[in-house]
């Protein structure tokens, strides 16, 4: 009996060391006492979010407000942020003259597709997140003086990915443009084609192309904007066959990306290759145009083309 219980107190396992227990507090409080340090949790929410944004192409700090003001850019280094569709109609737009179309349209999941969550799920979370239905506005507005059809995606809307209602939404868009004679305005920024839809997701492609090839006919201007990223399944469709197609400053406009790329050829890809600066240089675009001058550049390009069909 005597022995076991000097084993188990040698090895520590009946009672604690004493040299780790704490002295009881009322011996020197002075020197015991820890100072109360606030909790990571508290000090986080002293400090108020949103201020300031770094710019991740200068790393620079931007005071948040300036950023707006600048309607996204860096004062510094000209990085053009993203912005969401509201805030780039409200950037373009006149006041209270953007009627919006088919605001209530939202996408059906048909394949029942889930991967690790069920599209239905992936639709409910964005739309509470974004605010928005899908990931493009449509509506009639005006620019200036000039009356026009005018379709913005958003990015921050599952990678504004092109499913059905993006596809139908812009397809209304378009023959209402070329029903009214308007002139057409699509500022493009996508992922490409929805996966989760499918075959649906890509006939998209086709649908709104045929509806442009009328808008065409009917001899009305269509002007295409790029801006980051416009990719794949949308730059294969409507944001290549404008009439008039322009960018923002160091927009990456592709097909596949450039890792895709560098995979399947083998070839090392030239310096800048898929920025809109690029792109102008080998003519596949007509003009870069900076966020602040576009809507003046905008009007211009409408009071010359307009000018035709009045
Ligand atoms: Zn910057």
């Amino acid at each position: 009996m005597a022995t076991t219980s000097f084993t188990k107190k040698a090895l520590g396992l009946e009672t604690p060391e004493p040299g780790v227990t704490p002295p009881p507090a009322a011996a020197s409080p002075t020197f015991v006492k820890k100072p109360k340090l606030p909790s990571r949790k508290s000090r986080k929410k002293d400090i108020p979010e949103g201020l300031w944004t770094k710019c991740p192409k200068c790393a620079t700090m931007v005071f948040d407000k300036e950023l707006d003001e600048n309607l996204k850019v860096c004062a510094r280094c000209q990085y053009h942020f993203p912005i969401g569709a509201r805030e780039r109609i409200h950037s373009l737009v006149e006041t209270c003259t953007f009627e919006e179309m088919d605001a209530e349209m939202t996408s059906v999941d048909v394949l029942n597709f889930t991967g690790v969550a069920s599209y239905t799920s992936k639709l409910q979370s964005y739309q509470k997140s974004t605010g928005l239905k899908d990931a493009v506005l449509t509506g009639i507005c005006k620019i200036g003086a000039c009356r026009l059809a005018l379709g913005v995606m958003d990015f921050s809307f599952l990678g504004g990915s092109m499913g059905s209602v993006v596809g139908e939404k812009l397809a209304r868009l378009i023959e209402k443009a070329t029903e009214k004679t308007l002139p057409l305005i699509i500022i493009s920024t996508s992922g490409g084609a929805r996966m989760y839809e499918g075959m649906f997701s890509l006939m998209q492609m086709a649908k709104t192309c045929a509806a442009l090839a009328y808008h065409a006919k009917a001899r009305l201007p269509y002007i295409s904007v790029l801006t980051h990223p416009t990719t794949a399944g949308v730059m294969a469709s409507y944001a290549s066959v404008g009439d008039l197609i322009i960018a923002e400053p160091g927009a990456m406009v592709g097909f596949a990306g450039p890792r895709v790329l560098k995979d399947t050829t083998q070839a090392e890809l030239p310096p800048g290759f898929q920025t809109a600066e690029f792109l102008l240089d080998h003519g596949l675009i007509d003009a870069i145009v900076p966020r602040k001058e576009m809507k003046a550049r905008l009007i211009e390009y409408l009071n010359y083309l307009m000018d035709g069909p009045r």
